[in-house]
C-alpha cells in the first residue's frame, strides 16, 4: 500500500472529500486508518485523519504532483473503525466537511499535543472497591427488561426521583464487569458536577469528564484516560459522544427530551440521533431516560422500535408532591389587581410594549411573603425561550396562530407573521374568538427583579440570565450562592428548571406560563409541558411541602389541569398522544424529517434575495411528500447585527431531504450562487430543534 486517503482538516466542498497522499519511505508499513497525521496542504501544513490505504491513486493528472504524508501527530489509531464510519455518517447527515467533523470529534488538546504527552501513561489511581445501593423491585424489573430486550435502544420512562440514575449505575456496573466502556450523556454542563460526584462515588477512579469549559490539560487527561482504557466511564454533555472509546458497551442519555442535545453551531448534530447511530455501529446498547420523553422517543417506544420500561413511583416514598395553583391573568387584568410595571424591554426590533409587561398576582405575592417569613427559598421562572413578546386577547387569552403550521403568529410593526410558511395577516385590534381587546405583552428577567424589589425591598435575589448562563464560572457561583442560602429568590429562564436540588425551595412561581407564548415552534406544547413538569419538580424536594403558582392567560388550557393532577405517566402519555396526532396531521416529526436552510448576513436585502432565489430554485425539486416552507425572515430576525432568513424543508423520507439539500449545496457552492451573494452565508441545519 503506497497511498493513503486522508480527511484533511479544512472546510472543503463536497463535504465528503478525501485527499490522496503518497506514503513516504520512512512511513511505509506504519500507516493505518484512524491515525492522526500531519500533511502538506497548499502552501502550509495541517493535520488530517488517515481513512483508507490503497495501491493506486485515483488522482487524474500528474501523479508526481501527489504530495507525501509528513509525520504522525499520534502513531496510535485514534479513530476506531466504528468511529471512522460514525464520522462519515455525521458528514453526510449534517452536511459538514469530513475534515471538520474530525476536528469536532477531537479536543484541541489532543490535536496540538506532542507524541510524548500522548504516550505518557500516568500512574493509575488505585480503584477503590464500591458497592451500589440494592435496587428495589421496580428497578430490578427494569434491569431485567433491559437485559431481555432484543432492541438496541431502550427508554426508561420514570417520574422524577423514581430511581432512574440508580438503574444507570447498575447497568454501568455490568459493563465494567465485562470490561466495556460506557458513555453517559447529560444535558447541561451545570449539572455535571452533581452527577459527577454521584458517579464518582459509585465508581471511584472510573469517571472521565468531558466538556468544553475544561482546561487543555483536563481535556487531555480525560481523553487519554478513556483512550488507554484507564477509566471506563465517559461523562459529559453531547460531545462526550466523541470520547475515544475502544469497546463501547453502553450509551446512557439522561433527560433525553432536552433541547440542548442539539448543537446549534458549526457541526449542527442532534446527539440523540447521533447516539442511535453510534450505538448501532459499535454494537452498544442505548438507554434513553426521562420523566417526560420527547414525542419522537415515546412514539418509537410505543411502536416497538425502542424498548420501554416504566417507573411510576418515587424511590424514596417520603418526598411529597407540591400543590399546584393556577392563577388567571386575564381576570387580574380585568380587575387590575396586578401591579403594572413601569419597565419596557426592547425585544430586538424597536417595539412598543404595554405597561402590563410584568405580572405579580396577589396570590404569588402572598406566597412569596410566606416564604420569606418562614425563611425558606423561592424560584421565579420566566418562560422566555424566544422573543418575549406576543399579542394576546385581554379577555380570553387567545393568541393568533397559523392554521397551516400550528405555530404562533409573531407581531411585527404592521403585520402578524408565520415564521414557518410566511403567511401574513393584519395586526388584530379585536379578538377573533370573543371580540375582546388584543394587547401586546412582553417581559424580561431584569425588569422582573426590579419589580420584585418594589414588593419586597429587603428581598435578596439572584438572577440566572443569559450572561450568567454563558459564563460557567458565574453560573456555578450563582447556583452555589443560592444553594448556600445567600439569597431568598432565584430568578431565571430555562436554566433554573434543570435538575438542581435545592432542599430549601418551597415555592416556584411561573410568571407567564402560556404555551407558545411568542415562540413559533411546533414543539411548543410538548416543551411547555416538559418544562413546567420540571419547574414544578423544583418545589418541595425535601421535607418542606412545596407550592407551585402558575400564572397564565389561559388557565383552562389542558396542560395546567394535567399538571394539577401531579406527575403521572398515564397523564403524560395521554397528553403526548394528542400531540403526536397533531404532528401526524401536519407531517411534523416523528412522521417526517426536517431541515432548515438559514441565510445570514449583514445586508438585509442581500440575505432576503439569496433566500428567495434558493427558494425559487427549490421549486424544481419534485418529490412526493416533500414540502418547502418559506423563504421567511427567521423568528429572531437579527442576531449580532446579522439578518436571518430561512427555508424549512419537510419530507417523509430522509433520502428525499438529503437529495434536495445536496442539490441546494451544489447550487450554492458549485454553481456560484455563493459568489453572487458574497456577504451571505448559507447554513444547513438537519434535525433542527431551535427553529428560531
Ligand atoms: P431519578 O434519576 O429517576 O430522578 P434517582 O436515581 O436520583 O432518581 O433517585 C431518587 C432518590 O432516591 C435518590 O436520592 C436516590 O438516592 C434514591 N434511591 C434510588 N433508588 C434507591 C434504592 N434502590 N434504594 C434507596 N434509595 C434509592
Ligand atoms: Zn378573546
Ligand atoms: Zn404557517
Amino acid at each position: 500500500m503506497s497511498f493513503a486517503e486522508v480527511a484533511v482538516s479544512v472546510p472543503l466542498y463536497p463535504n465528503k472529500r478525501f485527499f490522496d497522499y503518497k506514503i513516504p519511505e520512512s512511513l511505509l508499513g506504519k500507516v493505518t486508518p484512524g491515525q492522526l497525521i500531519v500533511v502538506p496542504f497548499g502552501r502550509r501544513k495541517t493535520w488530517g485523519v488517515v481513512w483508507r490505504l490503497k495501491d493506486k491513486t485515483d488522482f487524474e493528472g500528474d501523479a508526481s504532483k501527489i504530495k507525501e504524508l509528513d509525520s504522525f501527530v499520534f502513531e496510535k489509531t485514534v479513530f476506531s473503525k466504528a468511529q471512522l464510519e460514525f464520522a462519515e455518517w455525521m458528514c453526510e447527515r449534517y452536511f459538514y466537511p469530513i475534515g471538520e467533523v474530525c476536528e469536532a470529534m477531537l479536543p484541541a488538546a489532543i490535536r496540538k499535543a506532542s507524541q510524548k504527552l500522548l504516550n505518557a501513561t500516568p500512574k493509575v489511581k488505585e480503584k477503590l472497591s464500591h458497592t451500589l445501593r440494592v435496587l428495589n423491585e421496580e428497578q430490578e424489573r427494569v434491569m431485567a427488561e433491559v437485559a431481555s430486550s432484543p432492541l438496541a435502544e431502550h427508554l426508561i420512562w420514570g417520574v422524577t426521583g423514581s430511581g432512574k440514575t440508580e438503574v444507570y449505575l447498575h447497568l454501568i456496573q455490568k459493563m465494567i464487569q465485562e470490561d466495556k466502556t460506557s458513555i453517559v450523556l447529560v444535558p447541561e454542563i451545570a449539572l455535571t458536577p452533581q452527577l459527577f460526584s454521584r458517579f464518582e462515588n459509585a465508581f471511584p477512579g472510573e469517571v472521565a469528564v468531558f466538556h468544553s469549559a475544561q482546561t487543555e490539560k483536563e481535556q487531555r487527561t480525560s481523553w487519554l484516560d478513556i483512550f488507554y482504557g484507564r477509566k471506563k466511564i465517559a461523562l459529559g454533555p453531547r460531545s462526550a459522544l466523541f470520547a475515544p472509546v475502544s469497546s463501547l458497551g453502553l450509551i446512557v442519555m439522561d433527560e433525553e427530551h432536552e433541547g440542548s442535545y442539539k448543537q446549534e453551531e458549526r457541526l449542527r448534530y442532534h446527539a440523540r440521533v447521533a447516539a442511535q447511530k453510534l450505538a448501532e455501529l459499535s454494537g452498544a446498547k442505548l438507554i434513553l431516560g426521562s420523566a417526560t420523553p420527547s414525542a419522537e422517543t415515546l412514539f418509537r417506544a410505543l411502536s416497538q422500535k425502542t424498548g420501554l420500561s416504566k417507573l411510576s413511583a418515587r424511590a424514596v416514598k417520603t418526598a411529597t408532591r407540591p400543590t399546584v395553583e393556577v392563577v388567571d391573568l386575564k381576570k387580574k387584568l380585568a380587575q387590575k389587581t396586578f401591579q403594572p410595571s413601569p419597565y419596557k424591554e426592547d425585544a430586538g426590533e424597536s417595539f412598543p410594549l404595554e405597561p402590563e409587561s410584568l405580572f405579580f398576582s396577589e396570590e404569588l405575592v402572598y406566597e412569596l411573603g410566606q416564604v420569606l417569613e418562614r425563611k425558606e427559598q423561592a424560584i421565579l421562572f420566566l418562560n422566555r425561550r424566544g422573543l418575549g413578546r406576543a399579542r394576546v386577547c385581554k379577555k380570553c387569552g387567545y393568541q393568533p396562530s397559523c392554521l397551516q403550521c400550528a405555530v404562533t403568529l409573531i407581531p411585527h410593526k404592521n403585520k402578524m407573521l408565520c415564521h414557518y410558511c410566511g403567511f401574513e395577516t393584519f395586526v388584530p385590534e379585536k379578538c377573533e374568538k370573543c371580540s375582546g381587546e388584543m394587547k401586546e405583552v412582553g417581559f424580561g428577567t431584569q425588569a422582573l427583579e426590579e419589580m420584585l424589589q418594589k414588593f419586597f425591598p429587603k428581598i435578596r435575589s439572584l438572577r440566572l440570565d443569559r450572561d450568567v448562563v454563558q459564563d460557567r464560572k458565574k453560573l456555578v457561583e450563582t447556583l452555589k450562592s443560592f444553594s448556600d442560602r445567600e439569597a431568598d429568590v432565584l430568578i431565571g429562564t430555562q436554566m433554573v428548571a434543570k435538575g438542581h436540588d435545592f432542599p430549601q425551595v418551597s415555592l416556584v412561581g411561573v410568571i407567564l406560563a402560556d404555551i407558545g407564548f411568542s415562540m413559533p415552534d411546533f414543539r411548543n406544547e410538548e416543551k411547555a409541558f416538559q418544562l413546567l413538569t420540571q419547574v414544578a419538580g423544583r418545589a418541595g424536594r425535601a421535607e418542606i411541602p412545596g407550592k407551585v403558582v402558575i400564572q397564565s392567560f389561559r388557565p383552562e388550557e389542558k396542560i395546567f389541569q394535567l399538571l394539577k393532577e401531579g406527575e403521572d405517566l398515564g397523564v403524560y402519555e395521554q397528553f403526548l398522544s394528542e400531540v403526536i396526532e397533531t404532528r401526524k396531521y401536519l407531517n411534523y416529526p416523528p412522521f417526517s424529517s426536517l431541515a432548515m436552510i438559514q441565510f445570514q448576513g449583514l445586508d438585509a436585502a442581500e440575505v432576503e434575495a439569496a433566500a428567495v432565489m434558493v427558494n425559487k430554485a427549490l421549486d424544481k425539486v419534485k418529490a412526493e411528500n416533500f414540502w418547502v416552507l418559506g423563504a421567511v425572515p427567521s423568528p429572531i430576525v437579527k442576531v449580532r447585527n446579522k439578518y436571518r432568513y430561512q427555508i424549512l424543508l419537510k419530507s417523509e423520507s430522509f433520502e428525499v431531504l438529503k437529495k434536495s439539500l445536496t442539490w441546494v449545496q451544489d447550487k450554492w457552492v458549485g454553481a456560484g450562487l455563493e459568489k453572487k451573494f458574497q456577504n451571505t452565508r448559507l447554513i444547513i441545519d438537519v434535525d433542527p430543534v431551535g427553529m428560531m
